[in-house]
This record gives C-alpha cells, sequence and structure tokens, in this order.
C-alpha cells in the first residue's frame, strides 16, 4: 500500500502574506499540496509523515524570482537548467521564470516543450518559461503568441532587448490581453543609449566610459504606460534603475494604469561609484550600508563583475527605486540572474558582455537593503517575492498558503551572518559582484511540492534536524 507522502514543517514563525498571516504555526503538505496551516496542523498528519524541524526560522511560501537567465538551450558553457535551478534553491527560490534570449531564442513552441522537458528531467526547483514578444527577439515581427501561450509560456518578453517600434508593441499587447499573458519589457530606447556600457554621469566622464542615459530607460517606460492605457493591457517593466523610472510608475499607478515594475538588488545596494574601485565606493556611496565583522570586499576600477544592462546609477537612483520599493509602487524583487563564462569577463571593460549572476546573494541584499534597515516589514519585503509574482504569472497555486496550494516552501534565518564564496556557488559561472560580501539573511531551506530540495550548507553542518 502506497501511504499519502507527508511533510510537516514545524516550529517556525510562518509568514503568508497573502493571507495577512504572521505567527507561530507548523505547515502539513499531504501529496504535496498545502493541507494545513497553524499551531495544531500536526494533529491532521497521518502516521509516518516525515518531520522538518526548523524552530526559530522564517517559514514562507515558497519565493518565485521571475527574472533569471537559465542559458539553455545553446549556452550551457554559462549555465544550465541543472546548475542554475541549484543555485535558485540555495537562494530560497522554489520557482523561476527564465528569459527566452537563449540560443535559439524561446520564440517557438518546440524550444518551450524543450526547456519544459529539461526542467522535469534536471530541474531542483520549478521552472516557468517566458516567450519572446518578436521573431528571434529581432523586435521586427509578432512571435506566434497564441501557439507560446498553448505551449504553456507564462508571460512574453524580449528581455535583453527591447522592441522599439511602438506599432508592433502595441499589437503585441492587443494580443498578449486576448491570451491573458503578462507583457514584461526590458526598457531601453536604442537611439538614445546607442552604445553605452555605464550610467551617463560623473563617472561615465571620469572615468573614459560610454553613458547610457537613465532617460534611456524612462523614455520606454513613458511608452509602455502610455500603451497600456490605450489598449488596458498590463505591462511590466523589469529591472527599473532610475528615479525617473520610479516616479513614472508611481503617477501612472495612481491613475490607474495597469502597469507595474520590478527592481533587482544590485540597483539598490550599489551605485555607479563602483566603477572607480572599492575605495571610492566604500568612502562615499558604500558608508552607510550594512556592513558585519570582518573585512570590506575590494576590487579594481573598471571590474567587469559591475556591468550589467540596465546599469548601476547614482545614489539619488538607488534612494529612489529603495523609496519605490518601501511605498508599493515596486511590487516585486528579482535577480536578473544572468550567468557568463570568466572568459568573456575577464576582458577590457568595453568588450565584457553584461550581466551579473544573483540567485544565491538576492535574499540576503534585500534583507539588509530593505528589511535591516526598517524601510520594509518582513510580510511585505516576502510579498515582494511571492503574492505579488504569483499574482502578475497568474499562478493561484504559488506564493500563498492556501489550502491545496502547492506545497512550496521556504525557509530562512533573516539574521544568519555569513560570506559569500563565490567559487563555492553551485552557479556555472561566477561573475558576481558580491564575491567575499559579509551579508544578512540567508536561505535554510527548501521544498518543492512537498520534497526537501535543498537544506543548509552543503559543505557545513546540516542546519536543521530531519527527523521521522
Ligand atoms: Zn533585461
Amino acid at each position: 500500500m502506497n501511504l499519502p507522502k507527508s511533510l510537516l514543517i514545524s516550529g517556525g514563525r510562518v509568514i503568508d502574506p497573502a493571507n495577512g498571516f504572521d505567527g507561530p504555526a507548523d505547515v502539513l503538505i499531504l501529496d504535496g499540496k498545502i493541507a494545513a496551516v497553524g499551531v495544531t496542523a500536526g494533529a491532521q498528519a497521518p502516521v509516518g509523515t516525515q518531520r522538518f524541524v526548523v524552530t526559530g526560522k522564517i517559514v514562507c511560501p515558497g519565493l518565485i524570482d521571475l527574472h533569471a537567465h537559465l542559458r539553455e538551450p545553446g549556452q550551457s558553457a554559462k549555465e544550465t537548467i541543472a546548475t542554475g535551478t541549484a543555485a535558485a534553491a540555495r537562494g530560497g527560490f522554489t520557482s523561476v521564470v527564465c528569459m527566452p534570449n537563449t540560443s535559439p531564442a524561446i520564440d517557438n513552441a518546440g524550444t518551450v516543450a524543450l526547456i519544459q522537458q529539461r526542467a522535469e528531467s534536471h530541474g531542483v526547483v520549478n521552472v516557468f518559461v517566458a516567450g519572446a514578444i518578436t521573431k528571434n527577439i529581432a523586435g521586427e515581427e509578432l512571435a506566434p503568441i497564441g501557439s507560446l501561450k498553448q505551449a504553456g509560456v507564462i508571460a512574453i518578453t524580449d528581455d535583453g532587448h527591447c522592441v522599439q517600434n511602438n506599432e508592433l508593441m502595441r499589437r503585441a499587447l492587443e494580443y498578449a490581453m486576448m491570451f491573458d499573458l503578462p507583457v514584461m519589457d526590458h526598457c531601453q530606447d536604442y537611439s538614445l543609449v546607442t552604445d553605452g556600457v555605464v550610467h551617463e554621469g560623473y563617472w561615465s566622464a571620469a572615468l573614459g566610459l560610454r553613458g547610457w542615459q537613465a532617460s534611456g530607460e524612462e523614455l520606454i517606460v513613458a511608452r509602455n504606460v502610455m500603451l497600456a492605457e490605450l489598449t488596458g493591457a498590463h505591462v511590466h517593466c523589469q529591472h527599473l534603475s532610475s528615479a525617473g523610472s520610479v516616479r513614472l510608475l508611481r503617477e501612472a499607478k495612481a491613475r490607474g494604469i495597469p502597469i507595474s515594475g520590478e527592481a533587482c538588488p544590485h540597483h539598490f545596494t550599489l551605485t555607479d561609484a563602483v566603477l572607480a574601485g572599492s575605495d571610492e565606493f566604500w568612502k562615499n556611496d558604500g558608508r552607510g550600508l550594512f556592513s558585519a565583522q570582518g573585512e570590506r570586499p575590494r576590487w579594481p576600477s573598471y571590474d567587469t563583475h559591475f556591468k550589467m544592462n540596465p546599469p548601476l546609477r547614482q545614489a539619488a537612483d538607488r534612494a529612489a527605486i529603495i523609496e519605490g520599493l518601501a511605498d508599493g509602487t515596486i511590487e516585486i524583487i528579482a535577480s536578473d540572474h544572468a550567468p557568463h563564462c570568466d572568459y568573456e569577463k575577464q576582458v577590457e571593460f568595453d568588450y565584457a558582455p553584461f550581466g551579473i549572476t544573483g540567485f544565491e546573494t538576492e535574499l540576503a541584499l534585500s534583507l539588509m537593503q530593505l528589511y535591516h534597515t526598517s524601510k520594509l516589514s518582513l510580510p511585505n519585503l516576502i510579498a515582494k517575492f511571492t503574492v505579488a509574482p504569483a499574482r502578475l504569472l497568474r499562478l493561484p497555486n504559488k506564493g500563498n498558503f492556501n489550502l491545496g496550494s502547492d506545497g512550496d516552501v521556504t525557509v530562512f534565518d533573516p539574521d544568519e551572518e555569513w560570506i559569500f564564496d563565490a567559487a563555492a556557488s553551485a552557479s556555472k559561472s561566477k561573475n558576481t559582484p558580491f564575491a567575499g560580501w559579509n551579508l544578512k539573511g540567508r536561505a535554510r531551506a527548501v521544498i518543492v511540492r512537498g520534497e526537501v530540495v535543498y537544506a543548509g550548507d552543503p559543505v557545513a553542518e546540516p542546519a536543521l534536524s530531519l527527523a521521522r
């Protein structure tokens, strides 16, 4: 006889923002679904239930990262679905959304099916697929949005690129609305940004690097606001980096326009002063950052681990992103996990690819910059990783502890201090600007549909007791 598989997560502080719940409770998962939440949940556990004791830890619905590059198919030297999802699990994520700028691009049902198959056999956590807006992400002709939806994509985006033709973007929004698909946009006006590599400002001039104007992002955010108003379709603006973008979003939302935005930890932690080297950063913009015991990490000027798109901006932009997260203008936090091989990054600044890895540092940096600075409560921060992305992606069984929802759970310690060892990362690539950083807050276990897929630091003592 096959007993139903069951797991009881006990002793933690359960935070479920979707249901406004915050308190000591146990979580019972039966057959991969949430079966009970509360102090007496254990009473409903059948004989043979596995007990997972997490005393003193936060227990919340599995975290969702809706912006990641898993690099399959075509770029498996950088990352694979296996290594990328292993890194996601270590970072506390139970679901990730992979971007379509693979090789070939995810612009047809066959490629979607290939990724779903690979994710099924090699994925450590849930993988959701974003399809392209345009064929081959070339910005010229719409991808077959209906058949992408049928194949299972949960959003469309040309991420890495931006649809420049406003008429084409309007049609994409109209089609996407017919198929109830959210449209996500990487906001970059090519005519303004041209070949910029860093934020256009004091440091681009001082260091002799080509500038990427903040208005190059803001113009497209404004375009998206107008097209959302015109079509009634929801537009989600990806990885916002500038104060002007936050202001546009705030004003548009106040007028009831269907628009949303996300922010990445590097944009609300770092500034473009890092490009001049660590001394310059710690002297001014980095002074107020949380620092545990130990030395502050050092890096040289022109370090390509600080090259990303959109670029790191000024302290005022960083403050505006934090303010936007705090007041709810920006509802979602994502990593934009973008792995690249060492040899690709170890070149002159101009030639290095944009992007950094992010899964394993995302939760800690968010806790440090938003929770430990008292900008956001723990439930409000968790909402940006759970109920908010689940709502945008229309995933009613994710991001909450409703009875019958998927048994995806993240267990974390918001106060644990640790040093990020990039060399020991589960990702295939090590292109992170946060190597050697003192971090505060860490995922301790990840449960996907009732299965414990990650529990503590694999090189250290098991952090939590697992008992039958
Ligand atoms: Zn992007």
